[in-house]
């Protein structure tokens, strides 16, 4: 049985056709530049060449259209017929206070997603379009919205509470939903296959640090914690975002540059994380690690406050659950930089925590990168939020 699983972002569309028998990727692909001029859509069905179609893609239903076309091509295609895909999984950014599990969509849930465009602004009003499209094009075939909220929703009150006037949770739903759910939900049940782990009552903390970066904390797979909040530019240091921050630097910001509070959100969101603190070297990792290696002090300090704030997440988190497990590294830098794998286990050696450098030495492979004797298993497990919504929609359809 074959899923479609879609990734819509506000001028993208990223796509996985899926073989459920055996959950390998048959087709997949991006569409790029929706509805900028030079739109174009790529495309590689396993074992076979790439195939770019550069036309106008004015709109999501455009790009869908595009993608059912390169899917069923004679010579790069991999089905002959809409029909062979059983169903469409989404990706979801914001269900709000109302959606937590995967759900097919129906009227309500598309009302939802429309009510909840404050709260995704760049990306729920794009997964609408994507929802509508595949339902204009493939009628009758079964979509499933997979939120991205959805793993931190299961955090406990005092969790995802602000401690401000009750009535703005009331009023507008304003209270910590965490993101990245998808990948925190693979890679935390992985961990505990993969570890040996005792399924009910594993603790595990799972570090997503990509270009966005969270950190998780959950028992038997149910989420205790979750460092991103309203909005993802909560919690850690990442690419460009600044993650935590006293709040009143953005009044002070605006005071004495004259900006708006938009403004100073702007620059919390895009200018600041290591670009910011680097003095605008570069948002990618391994630009800064090059600068830190010549000696470039703000590179350096920019990495080492990335490393610390992770490491104080995991020892904050290790409190809230009495303990941890395991401790699951992933996404573009947890996967790739066994330094930084290194340098935020260097903070853990009170747990027990120890890392056998040969095994760390890998990158992208899911291993355990923690000596036999260490007290806590530290594991890299590489995400892939395409099957957890694969595996989500195929449990629906059932
Ligand atoms: P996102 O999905 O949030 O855009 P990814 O999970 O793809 O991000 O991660 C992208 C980041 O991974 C890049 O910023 C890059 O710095 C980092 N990265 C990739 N490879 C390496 C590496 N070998 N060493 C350090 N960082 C890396």
């Amino acid at each position: 049985m074959k899923i479609l699983v879609i990734n819509c972002g506000s001028s993208s569309l990223k796509y996985q056709l899926i073989d459920m028998d055996n959950e390998s990727v048959v087709a997949k692909g991006l569409c790029e530049r929706i509805g900028i001029e030079g739109s174009k859509l790529t495309h590689k069905a396993t074992g076979k060449e790439d195939y770019v179609v550069e036309k106008e893609m004015p709109t999501h239903v455009t790009a869908i259209e595009m993608v059912m076309e390169a899917l069923q091509d004679p010579t790069y295609g991999v089905i002959k017929d809409t029909s062979e895909i059983a169903a469409v999984g989404h990706r979801v950014l914001h269900g709000g206070t109302t959606y937590s599990d995967s759900i097919i969509v129906d009227e309500d849930v598309k009302r939802v997603i429309r009510e909840c465009f404050d709260l995704g602004p760049l990306h729920n009003p794009a997964n609408l379009m994507g929802i509508e499209a595949c339902e204009k094009a493939m009628p009758g075939t079964p979509n499933v919205a997979v939120w991205d909220t959805g793993f931190g929703m299961k955090m406990p009150e005092k969790a995802y509470m602000y401690a401000i006037p009750h009535e703005y949770y009331e009023k507008y739903g304003i209270r910590r939903y965490g993101f990245h759910g998808t990948s925190h939900l693979y890679v935390s049940g992985e961990a505990i296959k993969f570890g040996n782990l005792d399924p009910e009552n594993a603790k595990v903390i799972v570090c997503h640090l990509g270009n966005g970066a969270s950190v998780s904390a959950s028992i038997g797979g149910k989420c205790v914690d979750t460092s991103m909040g309203l909005t993802p530019l909560e919690g850690l240091i990442m690419g460009t975002r600044s993650g935590d921050i006293d709040p009143a630097v953005v009044q002070f910001i605006c005071n004495k540059e004259g900006k708006d509070v938009n403004e100073v959100l702007n620059i919390l969101n895009k200018k600041s994380g290591v670009l910011g603190m680097s003095g605008g070297i570069s948002s990618d990792f391994r630009d800064i690690e090059k600068a830190a290696g010549e000696g470039n002090h703000l590179a350096e300090v920019a990495l080492e406050a990335f490393v610390y704030r992770v490491a104080k997440y995991i020892g904050a988190y290790t409190a809230a659950m009495n303990g941890v497990d395991a401790i699951a590294f992933t996404a573009g830098v947890g996967e790739n930089d066994k330094n930084t794998r290194k340098n935020v286990c260097n903070y853990l050696a009170y747990l027990g925590v120890k890392i056998d450098d040969e095994a760390n030495n890998v990158r992208g492979e899911r291993r355990v990168i923690s000596a036999p004797d260490s007290k806590v298993k530290v594991m890299l497990i590489p995400t892939n939020e395409e099957l957890a919504i694969a595996r989500e929609t195929l449990a629906l359809i059932k």
